[in-house]
């Protein structure tokens, strides 16, 4: 049993059955999941989560799914906060944390998004996936989708990272290299979609992959102890990440679970890829096709995401803001954190860590005020980040 209500169209208000299988309204806006909010909140409290299993669906009544057998699982979610004291020394911040979605299964957090949508696409009968993936999600969907005993098609673009490419291709999926951006990749999987019968898994093309990634608000409030930190920064791609952490975080506020304001949502993107930090900073509600993308955090290399307007949202509402960081302050984070914490960190996270400090430097953020920032993945991932230059010894040498 679930405490599903209804899918509704945050644009048009126009709302579907979740018994059906779905994309997106017909208004061409992302659908989201709503609860019967009343009824979930009288049928759980907090203290009941104590002792439940220590992954996502521990949150089993905030998720979507009716039977539990239909969970297809790895293992993802309820990663740790870790207090970076080191870093936040050096930075300046008195109360920086760090939660590290590279303990996930597949190394980064879209491991959540693929648990859930890949187990609610059980649920409803589907058989065959296809989605468009900058890398990361191609290699989460992949894993989930060989464990749910799933066809999948995978495209991508020609430069993903190899690692990616190869965690497709063990897993079985028919994977495809495109030569452009996921946004070429995704119209090339529409047309097989439409040709094939493939259920569309892209981005926020189908509603569940935001109720995985909606745990990591429920976490950082459990984790928290419900005394929710000042902001939460968050290397933004698709945006899928951060609107579910901001719909978690309004889920919470309905029930009651946690009171008073909510940290300031920060998008962090990288400055060859920046359209929701060009839209804010114009006050605009929705972004424009970023032309010429070009980062080396593939992950937010992401030139329009379907979600902009609901990312926006949740930045004008939360008092919160976006900045851009460059591939150079990107990097240098990167070995700053490992140096510092003993975290190898993906581009992404390392582009939130820049912000971080960017924000702090330009005083919208305060020494005293508890910051999260996500690491949404791996650095073991990008191996290709860190140049060797080592001395190469003879046997007998001495150093
Ligand atoms: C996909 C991805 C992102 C961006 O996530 P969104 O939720 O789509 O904005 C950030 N970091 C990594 C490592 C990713 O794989
Ligand atoms: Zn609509």
């Amino acid at each position: 049993m679930s405490f599903v209500r209804c899918l509704e169209c945050p644009k048009c208000h126009a709302t579907y059955q979740a018994t059906e299988v779905h994309n997106l309204c017909q208004c061409g806006s992302p659908l989201l999941v709503r609860y019967d909010l009343e009824r979930l909140g009288q049928a759980v409290n907090k203290e009941d989560l104590r002792g439940r299993r220590a992954d996502l669906w521990r949150y089993w009544e905030f998720l979507p799914l009716e039977l539990e057998e239909n969970i297809v699982s790895l293992g993802e979610g309820f990663t740790p906060i870790f207090t970076a004291n080191n870093l936040g020394r050096e930075l300046g911040f008195k109360h920086l944390y760090i939660k590290d979605e590279g303990l996930n299964p597949t190394g980064t957090f879209k491991a959540r998004g693929a648990a859930v949508g890949v187990s609610k696409a059980q649920e409803l009968g589907i058989k065959a996936i296809a989605m468009p993936t900058a890398g990361n999600a191609g290699g989460a969907w992949s894993s989930y989708g060989a464990k749910a005993g799933m066809e999948m098609t995978i495209a991508m673009p020609v430069d993903a990272p190899d690692l990616a490419k190869k965690e497709c291709v063990v897993s079985g999926a028919r994977t495809y290299l495109v030569k452009g951006l996921i946004s070429d990749a995704g119209k090339i999987i529409a047309q097989g979609v439409k040709k094939y019968g493939w259920f569309d898994a892209s981005t926020l093309k189908e509603p569940y992959r935001i109720e995985g990634k909606k745990t990591m608000g429920l976490e950082i409030a459990e984790q928290f102890d419900w005394q929710l930190p000042d902001a939460v920064l968050y290397p933004t791609g698709g945006g899928v990440g951060i609107i579910g952490i901001w719909k978690a975080l309004q889920e919470l506020q309905a029930i009651g679970w946690i009171k008073g304001t909510l940290p300031k949502m920060i998008s962090v993107q990288a400055e060859g890829c920046s359209p929701i930090v060009r839209a804010f900073q114009a006050g605009k509600k929705e972004s424009e096709f970023f032309q010429g993308a070009q980062t080396i955090a593939g992950g937010i290399r992401v030139p329009k995401a379907l979600g902009d307007f609901l990312v926006l949202e949740s930045i004008y509402a939360s008092g919160g803001t976006a900045v851009s960081v460059s591939d150079e302050e990107i990097k240098a984070a990167v070995q700053q954190v490992a140096r510092t914490e003993g975290m190898f960190i993906c581009p992404e996270g390392a582009a939130a860590i820049a912000g971080a400090q960017k924000l702090l430097n330009s005083g919208f953020l305060k020494p005293e005020e508890r910051v999260v920032v996500l690491n949404t993945g791996s650095g073991l991932k990008y191996p290709e980040l860190v140049e060797l230059d080592l001395p190469v010894l003879e046997k007998e040498a001495e150093i």
